[in-house]
């Protein structure tokens, strides 16, 4: 069975779809990545390749404030990027609802690291 791999944008995951996930997919569905909780938007769902999906953002918690937003690709590229002392890189975003800075922490997947 042919299993289409997508990269999650966001942090990099691999996301498996099979032909049966495909089958139930149509265009305007949305895809929420297992590990970055990323919804992506199917724009194609033709044949073998042919399928193509378009970030909507990624839903996260405020920390500060609890309330649930949005994390789209815009505030992410425009958010500072920064790296800690353990190799971690966090993107500092603004909770619209309270105005605190979140890091957002993404998994960065390195192909095998042993
Ligand atoms: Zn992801
Ligand atoms: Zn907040």
């Amino acid at each position: 069975m042919l299993t289409l791999e997508i990269d999650c944008p966001v942090c990099g995951e691999v996301l498996e779809l099979t032909e049966a996930d495909r089958a139930e997919l149509g265009v305007g569905d949305v895809i929420v990545c297992d590990s970055c909780n990323a919804e992506m938007e199917v724009t194609r769902n033709g044949e073998g390749e042919d399928f193509e999906l378009e970030l909507l953002g990624v839903l996260t918690t405020c920390p500060n404030c609890s309330e649930e937003f949005e994390v789209t690709e815009d505030m992410l590229d425009a958010a500072p990027v920064v790296e800690g002392a353990d190799g971690v890189t966090v993107s500092l975003v603004d909770c619209p609802h309270c105005r605190a800075k979140i890091e957002l922490e993404f998994e960065v997947v390195e192909a095998e690291e042993d």
